[in-house]
This record gives C-alpha cells, structure tokens and sequence, in this order.
C-alpha cells in the first residue's frame, strides 16, 4: 500500500512511515504529522487560525520538493 496521507489537521502530506493514526470509533479515521496537530485537533481548534500551522505551512510550499534522483 503505497498511499499518500495528508495531515487531517495542517493538511500537509505525510511521509511514509512517519505520522501518527488515529482511528475514530466510529470509523472515522485521521492522519497527524506530529503529536502537535494530534493534541490541536484534539482540543477542536481550526488550524487555518493557528499561526504555527500556516507558517509551517508556508515553509512547506515555499520550497518545492526537487528530490528527483537522476541516475
Ligand atoms: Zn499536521
């Protein structure tokens, strides 16, 4: 399996092999990048009003992954 997460809280993708899940009882199921998005998201907070998140963000696609290998 070889599926891209995104972060249900910041919305950025995440590594494979990194990252936490969090499966609701209900089904629902969640991907954090770090325990930070778990505990925001836990306690409800909209990450489009947290500044970390947008500024982590920005960072993100600022600089564009170029990690073409040419061989
Ligand atoms: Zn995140």
């Amino acid at each position: 399996m070889n599926m891209e997460k995104k972060c249900s809280f910041c919305g950025l993708p995440i590594e494979l092999g990194t990252g936490k899940m969090f499966v609701r009882s209900d089904g629902t199921i969640y991907f954090f990048c770090s325990s930070k998005c778990e505990n925001n998201f836990a306690l409800g907070r909209v990450s489009r009003k947290i500044e970390w998140i947008r500024k982590k963000v920005k960072r993100v696609k600022k600089k564009p992954r170029s990690r073409k290998k040419t061989e």
